[in-house]
């Protein structure tokens, strides 16, 4: 059993909170903390409503670390799960260092001023997370995290070599909004306009912005247009899975989604540079942000069902094969049990999961992880029983995405 401090409470820390919660002989003791405290507290009262645990809530500025660390230190918590922005990663990293606290997250590092998020910045406390003899999980979502684990897995349990790995990503949610993104509209556009990268033959190659695409047949929600996006568990992976050739990510996405983001993007309002208003320096993606649908409000509306899955082709015993390992989700299934639609729940379950594998001594040993680096055995079982079952598809080699 073990205290946890939550840190965020956006879409997924409410996803987080209420996991937790369920799981009260793991997780006893439940601190939700966030910048606007308002937010934590209707959580809990939800939580209270829902699963009939108590937790207790504080407001938090995780900027400043020697605010954090003194809660840490007065806490005490076995770990702290960072569910705030990555901006936040390495403000937190740095707190719980000075604390003693084990460290999780689900994305990482990005700096506020420039749209380029990279392992490095979270590589470089490797040494002092060891020297501390602390864990620091990193990407313990379901794009990075759950992906990651698939991985692992089928090297561990399907193949004696992979060849390649795509990775894919789709929602056939429906929210009914002309346009709203899914999980913080400031991170997720800035995702999708930068360049799409993948790795092959040992570098990586760019590609203008959504310039690829391919239609995959998903199964339990069909044929989708996939775009080939640089993603950051590719990172991680194209240095983790020996001999692998090539790895590359896809998402999915509408044509109404495309055409109002080009739109946007035309105009000039998903730039991240400030520009002065009325003497008032505003980034034009804060704007958008501020007139979009809050993410945490499309639950109640959202009807359909997410697949994210690891395409992946290699050999067994001499043999090649392909195999689609993956977990469907269902939009209206999750804000039932949880009050978020499934973008935040299929996020906010595998932190949870990655948490408990902490907590039970599982992932314990000192350093800096990506999730294809640590056993994936019993996240793997966990996912079956806390609410993102997977399956494993045989699919013909000949077939294999070009
Ligand atoms: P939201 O924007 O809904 O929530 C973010 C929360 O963090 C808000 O409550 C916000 O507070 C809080 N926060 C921001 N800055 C600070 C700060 N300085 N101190 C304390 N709290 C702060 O985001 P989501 O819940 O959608 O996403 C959370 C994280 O999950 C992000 O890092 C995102 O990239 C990641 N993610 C990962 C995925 C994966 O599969 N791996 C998929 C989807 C998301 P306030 O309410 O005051 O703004």
């Amino acid at each position: 059993m073990a205290k946890v401090i939550i840190v965020g409470a956006g879409g997924v820390g409410n996803v987080v909170a209420h996991k937790c919660a369920q799981q009260s002989e793991v997780f006893d003791d439940i601190l939700l903390a966030s910048r606007t405290v308002s937010k934590c507290d209707a959580i809990a009262k939800d939580v209270f409503d829902k699963q009939g645990v108590k937790i207790r809530t504080v407001a938090l500025d995780a900027d400043d670390v020697a605010a954090t660390t003194a809660l840490l230190k007065a806490e005490q918590p076995l770990l702290l799960i960072n569910v705030a922005l990555p901006y936040q990663d390495l403000v937190l990293m740095d707190a719980c260092l000075a604390a003693g606290v084990h460290y999780l997250d689900t994305a990482n590092y990005e700096p506020l001023d420039e749209a380029k998020f990279e392992y490095k910045w979270q590589w470089a406390y490797r040494e002092r997370f060891k020297k501390a003899g602390l864990t620091a999980v990193l990407g313990s979502g379901f794009d990075p995290g759950v992906t990651n684990v698939f991985c692992a897995y089928a090297l561990k349990h399907h193949f004696d070599q992979i060849e390649t790995i795509d990775i894919l990503d789709a929602n056939a949610g429906d929210h009914g909004y002309p346009f709203a993104t899914n999980f913080n509209p400031e991170i997720n556009i800035r995702e999708i306009t930068q360049d799409g990268r993948y790795w092959e033959g040992g570098e990586w190659k760019t590609i203008p912005a959504l310039s690829i695409k391919q239609v995959y047949d998903f199964p339990e929600v069909g044929p989708k247009d996939a775009y080939l996006l640089y993603h950051e568990e590719l990172e991680s992976l194209c240095q983790n899975i020996p001999g692998l050739k090539r790895i590359r990510f896809w998402m999915t996405f509408s044509p109404q989604y495309l055409t109002h983001l080009m739109v946007l993007e035309n105009v000039g309002m998903t730039s991240i540079k400030p520009i002065n208003i009325n003497g008032q320096p505003i980034a034009p993606i804060e704007f958008l942000k501020a007139v979009l649908p809050d993410p945490a409000s499309l639950g109640p509306r959202t009807k359909g069902k997410t697949c994210i899955g690891c395409d992946i082709v290699g050999s067994k015993g001499g043999q090649r094969k392909r195999i689609f390992i993956f977990n469907t989700c269902d939009h209206e299934a999750c804000y039932a049990e949880v009050s978020s639609q499934a973008i935040s729940y299929t996020t906010g379950v595998p932190a949870m999961i990655g948490a408990m594998q902490i907590v039970k001594g599982n992932w314990r040993e000192a350093g800096v992880w990506n999730m294809e680096q640590l056993d994936p055995d019993a996240f793997m079982e966990a996912l079956e029983h806390y609410g993102l079952p997977w399956k494993i598809i045989d699919l013909p080699v000949a077939e294999q995405l070009d």
